[in-house]
């Protein structure tokens, strides 16, 4: 018996890529500090002024530095090019909230960024539109876990897994922390745990990141069709 097997019909691959950078911050010294602050517009400059620690103020620009580097490769545009806008997903109103990259001609990216410890992930979707969240935490002995959130339907409800998953989802949707944390739905996808975030309306989407030792890592994304590569950040 033959089978004859048919072409799939060829259609545009709604697969979402997210690519994440793992950066190490200390040595915090291996940026230069005049080249990274020339790409900080100024808000960036306040906030790194309201630093009062030298190891602060050097994590900040390293991090910052290498964010702005990517998100100008990824819009074609230098570093101090790339602006943000906010937008608030809880109250979906412009001004606050969530920042957007967007480039010069008005081109906008879907990005995170989270730091902890020595590193920084920086997650980056191809795919406008489709937000993600990324979250790092330095695991740590003798958490209060009652002040921490964690996503509740799990069969763990607390540990720094957990606690990742629930900033990342959050910071995907954009609403903001509140007092009711995100809720498994039940429904997985692959690697990929379905959630719901209070205040949005949609379903989310969270996974484990793979990162160095000693710390967790999640990343959420508004699609179950998400492929994440990994990599280490060199500047
Ligand atoms: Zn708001």
């Amino acid at each position: 018996m033959s089978v004859t097997l048919e072409a799939a019909p060829v259609s545009p691959s709604r697969t979402v890529g997210v690519r994440i950078w793992t950066v190490a911050t200390a040595p915090a010294a291996a940026v230069p500090y005049d080249e990274a602050y020339a790409v900080l517009d100024a808000s960036e400059r306040a906030r790194l002024a309201g630093m009062r620690r030298v190891g602060d103020r050097m994590r900040y620009l390293a991090i910052h530095h290498a964010f702005r580097t990517l998100l100008g490769r990824r819009l074609g545009v230098s570093a101090e090019e790339v602006s943000f806008r906010r937008h608030c997903g809880k109250c979906r109103e412009d001004g606050h909230g969530k920042p957007r990259p967007v480039g010069p001609d008005g081109t906008d990216l879907s990005a995170s960024l989270s730091h902890s410890g020595a590193y920084a992930l920086i997650a980056v979707s191809d795919t406008p539109g489709v937000e993600v969240g990324v979250d790092i935490e330095r695991v740590r002995p003798h958490m209060d876990w009652s002040a921490i959130p964690c996503v509740e339907g799990g069969r763990t409800t607390h540990g720094f897994e957990q606690w990742t998953r629930a900033e990342a989802l959050v910071k995907a949707a954009g609403t903001g922390l509140s007092r009711t944390p995100p809720r498994y739905t039940g429904r997985v996808f692959g690697a990929w745990r379905a959630a719901t975030v209070p205040h949005s309306a949609q379903e989310w989407y969270v996974r484990s990141v793979r990162c160095p030792d000693g710390y967790a890592a999640s990343v959420a994304s508004a699609s179950a069709d998400t492929r994440v590569s990994t990599a280490s950040w060199r500047s």
